[in-house]
């Protein structure tokens, strides 16, 4: 884009994570943001940990404005073998919030929603630009007109309460609707996310609930434990709110089973109406027997004691089909409309790396915005960042889930990117797009 000197009318599709960092970011910029979110404004989270990365922690750097801490800190990963005894894999610093806190915290800096978690705004700064959250409001089309200067995007808007559509005009318009986006299946209808192959069994449980002994294995860790072929783990999370009170955070539990598409049919019906879900079965409508199962294969394995007892003390199971893609394509229109966060692409959740790699593109649009990088190298720059942690996350999944051989072959492909990205970057003489795992610098208080 031009040097940023006049207000731009930006329309984000998606009022979540990756739409509210980008809206935040322009906003501070001085443009006009409105975001356009289908669904309500309190939504329900996976309750699963969000990771704020290396991005994620430069992009609350510069753009929050609420100072309390809202993320877990975890030292380590680590393995808890059979007979219980545990194995560090590497000590590296993980901060964990979950997905409600976040959202909050990007919405009290957005647009001054209130909420219980943040019943006080920030104080706004005189440069912002104007800055609106439309909920139930879903994008429906988007049309070109003109040429050049005089180029403008005509959204179309169905509001979900009065049925109507609207239309409304912009100068700007970045895709942050998530993995079934609207924008990329305008422009790219070919890229689809696929099932994998295997599917995580979830649920939380109050620390509170759980033993002593239970809680100091999984206090300040990513816990993991390896079986053939399927694995389990278990974090700790913030709490309601985003409490980080002792006693009032929550153990995170999955468990990774490989499923062919027939069993799915049976596993993802329904336990209510029986219909059959397509991502995800939510909490509350996973059926009895089907999870009943789950817990009598957990006995009979069985796994690890600390394990055992989140899963058994999981009173709202859910379940996760794991999907992934990756578009060819970030920009379009001559960079007018940008593809970001879920939408451009999905990794497998091995990484944690979603919530990052959208602050990497909300920090990036800003870039974009500001003049100081193209169309073609924002797209160039998510396009590779996207490779690296979307075949990293590949690797990490073939590792857990299949042969050793396919975990080498596909470890190969992602170095052959690593190496792609060494490259360039020595090219350029810019920093390399890979991220790695944040080093465990001070000394902390494992309570
Ligand atoms: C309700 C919810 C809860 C989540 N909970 C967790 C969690 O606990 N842990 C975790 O790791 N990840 C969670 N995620 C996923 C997480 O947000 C993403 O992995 C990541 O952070 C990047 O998100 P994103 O904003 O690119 O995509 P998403 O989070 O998928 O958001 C896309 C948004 O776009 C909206 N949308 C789609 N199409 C349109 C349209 N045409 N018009 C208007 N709006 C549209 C969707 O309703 C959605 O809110 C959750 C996502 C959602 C939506």
């Amino acid at each position: 884009m031009e040097p940023d000197k006049k207000q731009l009318k930006v329309v984000i599709l998606g009022g979540s994570l990756a739409g509210l960092m980008c809206g935040v970011a322009l906003k501070h910029a001085g443009h006009e943001v409105t975001i356009f979110e289908k669904e309500g404004h309190v939504r329900q989270s996976h309750m699963a940990g969000v990771c704020l990365g290396l991005d994620a922690e430069r992009f609350l750097e510069r753009h929050d404005r609420l100072s309390n801490s809202f993320s877990h800190r975890c030292l380590r990963i680590q393995a808890l073998k059979s007979d219980e005894t545990v194995r560090i894999f590497v000590n590296a610093r993980r901060d964990i919030t979950n997905w409600d806190t976040y959202y909050f915290r990007l919405r009290s800096n957005f647009d001054g929603y209130k909420s219980s978690s943040y019943p006080t705004p920030p104080q706004e700064s005189a440069t912002d630009g104007p800055a609106t959250y439309n909920a139930r409001k879903e994008v429906v089309d988007l049309t070109r007109t003109g040429d050049g200067e005089d180029t403008k995007l005509i959204l179309s808007v169905l509001d979900h309460e009065t049925r109507d559509v609207s239309k409304v005009e912009a100068d700007l318009v970045v895709g942050a609707d998530g993995p079934d986006s609207f924008v990329r299946a305008k422009y790219i209808p070919e890229s689809k996310r696929q099932y994998v192959g295997y599917i995580a069994w979830r649920g939380t449980v109050p620390e509170s609930e759980v033993s002593e002994a239970t809680r100091n294995v999984f206090r300040r860790s990513v816990t993991i434990h390896l079986m053939d072929r399927h694995h389990c783990l278990v974090y700790m999370i913030p709490g309601v709110d985003g409490s980080l009170e002792k006693g009032q955070r929550y153990l995170n539990f999955l468990w990774y089973t490989n499923e062919t598409p027939e069993a799915l049919d049976e596993i993802l019906m329904d336990g209510i109406d029986g219909h059959r879900h397509h991502n995800i079965v939510p909490s509350g409508r996973v059926r009895q027997d089907i999870w009943d199962a789950r817990l009598e294969v957990a006995k009979l394995i069985p796994l690890p004691g600390p394990f055992l007892e989140v899963i058994t003390k999981i009173k709202r199971p859910f379940i996760q089909v794991i999907t992934e893609f990756i578009s060819p394509r970030a920009s379009f229109e001559d960079g007018k409309v940008l593809l970001m966060g879920d939408g451009l692409s999905l990794y497998r959740p091995h990484t944690a790396f979603s919530g990052t790699q959208g602050a990497f593109h909300a920090l990036k649009v800003e870039e974009y915005v500001a003049g100081k990088i193209s169309a073609q190298e924002y797209e160039e720059k998510a396009l590779r960042y996207a490779r690296l942690h979307w075949s990293q996350s590949i690797w990490y999944g073939h590792f857990y889930q299949s042969s050793k051989w396919t975990a080498l072959k596909s470890a190969f492909y992602y170095w052959f990117h690593c190496g792609i990205d060494r490259i360039k970057s020595w090219w350029t003489g810019e920093e390399r797009l890979l991220r790695g795992w944040s080093k465990v610098v001070e000394q902390y208080d494992d309570e």
